[in-house]
């Protein structure tokens, strides 16, 4: 059974303690039956100043669900306390009224994640508590730090005792083993210390941090909203969708390489890198992000419609109906759609109650996956020739199994497009990716991998294509490495970045 990680909750021992009604342990996912999706690894939320923290971070994180299934957690801090609750699941299985209950204060931060599995994982769920020589902090972070060779072994020589395998902690233990004397100052000092992807919230028993990495890969913005004791709250979120769910106002988005820090003497920011050059995903685009959500200056929307209209200039092909592969390829077929001028049809309808819920010994769930998922609405494909729009091929095990479905309803004709170029490096930024041997096209041809998807025809996205519809008028330097394999950061050894390979 799942449990629930307890810290610092007022009456119940530090200790895992308490049990889901559900037994998480056997249930499957088969929204990626196949492992043929990428994953985003994580989402973080904070609040500053609302006499319910806690449920507001709960909402937040509710919006932020997609981008991380497996764990959920919300450290709450009321002036002298800071309580932290996590566990396996989803926000709404882990955080009902009873649990949230237990959360008291004005302040909080959250987080959700996408984990591999095993034993680790709820112990390396966030956010993390640490009770250091600066006092308790907690954290919660979005991607993955790549210069950790020695960092965590050093750390362990000053005396440093970690609780976790999560390189998040090692943030946390730098800050406690600073010698600057102000917790700002160490915070800073910290994370210039750090290489790497990521966007964090901090949290003490008084203040809230967030900051972004010197080449801002990962998006973090901040908001505010009135809260119901007619004071400001102060909201920090990876996207800005978990915004209007609170009915926030964006403020801006968090600078790479920004330090902000939200006390009672209000919002103060420095800079604690400057010069290196943005590289921000371009991937949160074209995938991860909601397309309601402002990210990196530019609306997702815009950006996914901008990709399916220039896949059209590029690769338009003779055809009867546009068919996105939903969720994720419905912008871009609109886009491509209107371009073209060729109707848009849903033709494959998702599911979407399959996911968490569906318990099956895995290799009936890999085999019954797409079907699970995804069904052909038979009369809008018999008969007719169909572009299917997707944002990527992996594998390529499930782009084939959705082409024999849509050729098994009938259709004349299956073309497949991508809104975005081949996708031939591993992620080390916390994309959790599948190793390049894995990669179907850091191995096969275009045609090879339309031969082995059983296409009419394929085409994707090309690199100034993509880049163009995520700049839109925007001047953004964007990260491309696993469509080029030209990595922002100095090269690291793959040993170091566990994390993102170990669900290989
Ligand atoms: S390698 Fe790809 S997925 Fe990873 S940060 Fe760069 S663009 Fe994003």
């Amino acid at each position: 059974m799942s449990r629930l990680l307890f810290q610092g909750v007022p009456g119940v021992a530090d200790a895992t303690a308490g049990q889901l009604t559900t037994d998480h342990c056997s249930l499957s996912t088969v929204s990626d039956a196949d492992g043929d999706t990428l994953h985003e690894e994580c989402g973080v939320v904070a609040i500053y100043n609302h006499p319910d923290a806690a449920r507001q971070t709960y909402l937040a994180l509710y919006a932020l669900q997609h981008r991380g299934q497996e764990s959920a957690g919300i450290a709450t801090a009321d002036g002298q306390n800071l309580a932290n609750i996590k566990g396996m699941g989803l926000v709404s299985e882990i955080f009902t009224d009873d649990v949230l209950a237990k959360l008291p204060g004005t302040m909080a931060i959250g987080h959700t994640r996408y984990s591999t599995t095993g034993d680790s994982a709820l112990l390396n769920a966030q956010p993390i508590r640490v009770d250091s020589t600066k006092g308790l902090i907690a954290i919660a972070h979005n991607g993955n730090l790549v210069n950790l060779g020695g960092l965590r072994e050093r750390l362990e020589r000053d005396g440093a005792y970690f609780q976790t395998t999560s390189d998040s902690e090692i943030i946390v233990q730098l800050i406690a083993h600073s010698r600057k004397t102000t917790l700002v100052d160490a915070i800073a000092e910290s994370l210039s210390q750090v290489d790497g992807a990521f966007s964090i919230v901090m949290m003490t028993r008084d203040r809230i941090f967030a900051a972004r990495d010197p080449r801002g890969f990962r998006p973090l913005s901040m908001g505010r909203m009135k809260n119901p004791d007619g004071g400001e709250t102060i909201v920090f979120s990876s996207e800005s969708c978990a915004f209007d769910l609170l009915r926030a106002e964006f403020v801006r988005d968090i600078l790479p390489g920004e330090l902000v820090m939200v006390s009672q003497d209000g919002v103060t920011s420095r800079q604690f890198a400057s010069g290196v050059e943005q590289a921000s995903c371009i991937f949160e685009h074209v995938y991860f992000a909601r397309p309601d959500s402002r990210i990196f200056g530019r609306w997702v929307q815009e950006s996914r419609d901008a990709m399916g209209r220039q896949l059209a200039r590029e690769s338009s092909v003779p055809a009867d109906v546009i068919v996105p592969v939903p969720d994720s390829g419905v912008t871009a077929a609109l886009g491509f759609a209107e371009e073209s001028g060729v109707p848009f049809r849903m033709g494959l309808i998702r599911n979407h109650y399959v996911g968490r819920t569906f318990i099956e010994p895995e290799q009936r769930v890999r085999d019954f996956g797409v079907r699970l998922k995804l069904n052909p609405v038979r009369n809008l494909l018999a008969g007719k020739r169909v572009v299917l729009i997707d944002d990527s091929i992996i594998r390529g095990t499930t782009s084939r199994k959705i082409v024999r479905m849509v050729r098994g309803a009938g259709a004349a004709e299956v073309h497949l497009r991508i809104s975005c170029p081949p996708t031939i490096s591993s992620c080390f930024y916390g994309i959790d990716t599948p190793s390049k041997q894995e990669l179907i096209a850091a191995n096969k041809s275009v045609e090879e991998i339309r031969r082995y998807i059983e296409a009419d025809s394929l085409a994707y996205l090309s690199l100034d294509g993509l880049l163009n519809a995520a700049r839109g008028d925007l001047d953004i330097g964007y990260c491309t490495a696993c469509f080029t394999g030209n990595y922002p950061t100095k090269w690291v050894d793959v040993s170091e970045i566990q994390p993102a390979v170990a669900a290989v």
